[in-house]
């Protein structure tokens, strides 16, 4: 594995966070290339118990280096309140072993108040946003109308830039939505506070990333949410505003001319979704209560209790193939120990015909779950280490994904511990 890729195959939350806290101890460099302080990564190891959401998940391990693209929002007060968070539990956070690129564009205070007001007028018609500012960031980074990290090394130019944002931004603020301007006293306060401390990790991580790779360093590429999020393949408009994808992490990373060797895609053993939007899997009433409380399914940044439902062949398949996956690392297979028969959903059934393909949004609404019942096993599965020592059904449901989605399963989770993998 020289460069390898660590994506979510679904709606996220599949437990990627943990997966790359695992294989991070075979990579020199972790790199986040996409998304903001919206998602978050539950990480157990010997330190705690982390919920990341900006930091990348090697930041636990000692020598390796985590770099945050130039695709990921930016968010310095969260960043710097999540590094605080982090170093109380004696986590060493260094410029040796984090760095922010200079091209990654600042996530404002307004983005996160835009994201809000926006939700507020779409009432019952919202996209269901962590009203982190993610979507009115990545739209002004594309009209070009924020700031770059790197621009923080340069303060004299900062301020006539900051001076003409707050005039356009201000008349959006006051005109659209009725709320109260910002001024520049609060801009230069949130500077001083938020974004002078993540000076000294801000570098040109281009550059350092392609020399680590002619210095012969390996490269671990996280991703963050799935590929159902994915912003021009997933369940648009209840997407994400980036591309979760991994061919988008060469770009999103800083370095355009990597290559990619390996793509680890993260499944559930069942399916959970936070948020509106089409789940066509959903369970509801006690059935899904039940699950929800066996996998402890509350979202790590929010708390909302995500929407839950058997595992999605068909919506696995679409992810497997959009993020051109490689190998499979299944998660969460004990949670579905309590299960006499374990629900698949198999097909869809659309306009009264039964199909394997993931449908164009707006049909996907209309989309009803085929449903086929497995074995169940019946007994508690999380002390295995070895293929060998999960029961037969248990196998047999891993091979049934396997085959039905058409990649090779080489993780078995079966804890949210480091050390509770099967690697066959
Ligand atoms: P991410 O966003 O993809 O990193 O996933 P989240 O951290 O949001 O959600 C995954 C949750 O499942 C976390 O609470 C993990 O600690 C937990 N987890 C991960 N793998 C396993 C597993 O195999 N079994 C159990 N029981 N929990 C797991
Ligand atoms: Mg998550």
């Amino acid at each position: 594995m020289s460069n390898c890729v660590i994506v979510g195959i679904n709606w996220g939350d599949e437990g990627k966070g943990r997966m790359v806290d695992l294989l991070t101890g075979r990579f020199d460099v972790v790199v986040r290339y996409q998304g903001g302080g919206n998602a978050g990564h539950t990480i157990v190891n010997e330190k705690g118990k982390f919920a990341l959401h900006l930091l990348p998940s090697g930041i636990f391990r000692k020598g390796v280096v985590n770099v945050l693209g130039n695709g990921v929002a930016l968010d310095p007060e969260n960043l710097w309140k999540e590094m605080e968070d982090v170093r109380v539990k004696g986590v060493v956070i260094n410029s040796e072993n984090l760095m922010i690129s200079n091209r990654a564009s600042l996530l404002l205070p307004w983005h996160r108040e835009l994201d809000e007001l926006e939700e507020k007028r779409l009432k019952d018609k919202k996209y269901g946003s962590t009203k982190q500012g993610i979507a009115p960031f990545y739209s002004d980074k594309y009209q070009k109308k924020t700031v770059l990290a790197g621009e923080l090394l340069y303060p004299e130019n900062l301020k006539s830039k900051l001076r003409d944002l707050l005039e356009w931004k201000n008349l959006t603020i006051t005109k659209v939505y009725g709320a109260a301007p910002y001024t520049m006293e609060m801009l230069e306060e949130w500077f001083r506070r938020y974004c002078e401390p993540i000076i000294p990790y801000i570098a040109d991580t281009g550059t350092y990333l392609k020399n680590a790779q002619k210095g012969g360093k390996s490269i671990l590429f996280e991703a963050q949410l799935g590929a159902l999020r994915d912003l021009d393949f997933g369940i648009y408009p209840y997407t994400t505003s980036s591309n979760t994808l991994a061919s988008y992490a060469p770009i999103g990373s800083g370095f355009p001319a990597v290559k990619i060797d390996e793509i680890v895609g993260v499944v559930k053993a069942y399916s959970t979704c936070v948020g509106e939007g089409p789940f066509v899997c959903e369970l509801f009433g006690e059935e899904a209560e039940k699950l929800r409380e066996a996998g402890f399914e509350y979202g790590a940044k929010t708390g909302r209790p995500r929407r839950v439902g058997p595992i999605d062949v068909v919506a696995t398949r679409y992810g497997v193939e959009c993020q051109a996956a490689t190998k499979i690392a299944l998660t969460k297979l004990d949670v579905l120990s309590y299960m006499d028969k374990i629900p698949v959903c198999v097909k869809y059934r659309l306009n009264g015909v039964e199909t394997d393909e993931f449908p164009f949004p707006e049909d996907l609404e209309k989309a009803e779950p085929v449903i086929e019942y497995l074995d169940g096993w019946k007994c508690d599965v999380s002390s295995a280490r070895k293929w060998e020592d999960l029961p037969d059904k248990a196998r047999e449901y891993v091979t049934y994904i396997e085959k039905a989605i058409g990649c090779p399963i080489t993780f078995v989770s079966v804890g949210a511990e480091r050390d509770s993998i099967i690697l066959r």
